[in-house]
Formats: structure tokens, C-alpha cells, sequence
């Protein structure tokens, strides 16, 4: 507590931060994250770490979800509805956080936990890509939590990125599995928190203090084994509660609270204020930064 505290005096001087790491956990509700033990989070938050409630846009699927996270609007502006190869799914057409890294001339590392996420965001912006794919089992050794926070180790090593997006499927893959809330899922939940503690001590291993931040979040919750399932009278989600909640916890730089509850689209704006990145300005969120 008192090292981070150190540490937010020093930014209001000269010390910046240099890397974020931004944690995709795919469909960790905030009621799944509530209900499971996940000792390394807590010890982030015992060391300072922030946290509020924030939600997810709708449709709460992976695609939308995360073109939102990563583009700062919402999906009736960013277009990305499809969520499946065979629906369809096409490239983001609109400009992400991917891009504006690189516009202002610093590095990506992605490690995608699904192919067809990298299928969506992978058009030239990001330096270093990685994701893992096998002949028959194809992007199902990826979704390995020690596989992601081992890649995320070597990327902080060798050449640390401005940003490392790492994204966790297991929760989303054993909830589609066994179910949300499951006994399953709250283990994949306990794997990926043991995961995170990894990436944690791989960042204070090879990062200088108070040179970097973490952001935790998720694309959406889900409720029996999925999440996004509308009601054909109404139109509306089935469980909105369910599948809407997700966390936004930020280690490494202060957080405030917004007006209104905090959104998925607030995290582009909030990664691009953490690295003072110059926004063009064509740009425009509909999202905003929680970072003072
Ligand atoms: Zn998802």
C-alpha cells in the first residue's frame, strides 16, 4: 500500500507510467468474481489496487463486448453485433486503443485466448500477436490460463510492450462448459486469479517500480451455460443482472469513480490516459477515462 501510494505522488511529478497491462477476463461476471476465492486479486487490492462496478454493452457477447473495450464505443456506433466465424464475422471497422499505440508510435503485444478474437483485431496495428492453435483442437491450448500468463512473462523480459493485452477464455469456456456459477467455473476462476498472480510478479520482476499499471475487466457475466440470450417476446435479455455486471479494477494509478456506473467503453480512454497517449482529433469515445 505504501509503495503504491509512493508511487501516485511520483506520477503527479515527473514519474510515468510506461506499460499497461490490460487483462481481459472473458465472462467474469461480477457476481462469479464475488463468489470465487481469488487470493491474488485481493492482494492487489491489499496493495492499493482500485476497484469499481462497471457493465458491459449489449449484446453481452465476446466480439461486441470486446470491440467496445478496445474501441471506446458501443455497438450501435462500432457495428461489431457478430460474435461467430459462421455468423459472419468480420474485421473491426472501426479504430481501436491497437491503433492509436500505434499511431503514437509504441509497441502492442496481444495474446489472444480465442482465434477469432485475433481474427477481429489483428489487422497490422499490433507488433507482436500470439496466439496458440493446434491441428483438431485449434485455439483450445491458448485458453490455458499458465499458457497466457507464460507468454505475458516473456513479453515483460524480453522487450516490455506500452501494452500488453492478455485475454483469459477459461472462465468463458468452462461456464459455456459446466455452467456460470458452477463448482467448474469457480475453479477456472481460482486457475486464471493464480494466473494473474503470475503476471503480476513477472511485471514487478522485470518492470521498474511504479512504471506500469494493470487493469483487470471482463467482456461480460453470463447466467446458466451462456450469456446474451434474448427473450422472443420482448426482445429484451433474459438476465441483464446476470450478464451485464463486470469488474474494473486498476492497480498502479488511481481510479475515481465516474458519474453515472462505469463501462466497459470507459477502458480505452482510461488505458490511453494511463500512458498519456496522443488522441487525434477525428477521435471520438463514447466512453471516458477513470484514471484522474
Ligand atoms: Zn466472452
Amino acid at each position: 500500500m505504501l509503495a503504491l501510494l509512493a508511487c501516485l505522488a511520483a506520477h503527479e511529478s515527473e514519474a510515468r507510467i510506461r506499460t499497461v497491462i490490460l487483462i481481459s477476463v472473458d465472462g467474469l461476471g461480477l457476481a462469479q468474481l464475488d463468489a470465487s476465492p481469488v487470493p491474488e486479486i485481493k492482494r492487489l487490492m491489499g496493495l492499493g489496487a482500485s476497484s469499481l462496478p462497471a457493465v458491459t454493452v449489449d449484446p453481452p457477447r465476446t466480439i461486441p463486448g470486446h470491440v467496445s473495450m478496445m474501441s471506446g464505443l458501443r455497438p450501435e456506433r462500432h457495428r461489431s453485433f457478430v460474435n461467430e466465424r459462421k455468423e459472419g464475422l468480420g474485421k473491426v471497422n472501426v479504430p481501436t486503443l491497437f491503433d492509436l499505440v500505434a499511431a503514437n508510435r509504441l509497441k502492442t503485444t496481444a495474446v489472444f485466448g480465442k482465434e477469432k478474437l485475433r481474427f477481429v483485431f489483428d489487422t497490422g496495428a499490433i507488433q507482436d500477436s500470439r496466439l496458440r492453435e493446434w491441428p483438431f483442437v485449434g485455439d483450445f491450448p491458448s485458453r490455458f490460463p499458465k499458457w497466457v500468463a507464460r507468454q505475458a512473462a516473456h513479453a515483460l523480459e524480453r522487450d516490455p510492450p506500452a501494452l500488453l493485452f492478455l485475454h483469459f477464455a477459461w472462465v468463458d469456456t468452462m461456464g459455456h462448459w459446466a455452467g456460470w456459477g458452477s463448482g467448474t467455473q469457480r475453479t477456472a476462476i481460482q486457475e486464471v486469479d493464480a494466473a494473474i498472480g503470475e503476471v503480476v510478479a513477472a511485471a514487478h520482476r522485470f518492470l521498474a517500480p511504479c512504471s506500469f499499471a494493470i487493469l483487470i475487466t471482463s467482456d461480460h457475466g453470463g447466467h446458466d451455460g451462456s450469456h446474451g440470450q434474448r427473450d422472443p417476446a420482448t426482445g429484451g435479455l433474459v438476465d441483464p443482472v446476470a450478464d451485464l455486471p463486470i469488474p474494473f479494477i486498476l492497480y498502479g494509478a488511481g481510479l475515481r469513480a465516474p458519474e453515472g456506473t462505469a463501462s466497459i467503453v470507459d477502458t480505452a480512454p482510461t488505458v490511453a490516459r494511463l500512458l498519456r497517449l496522443e488522441i487525434p482529433g477525428a477521435w471520438r469515445w463514447q466512453g471516458r477515462s477513470l484514471s484522474p
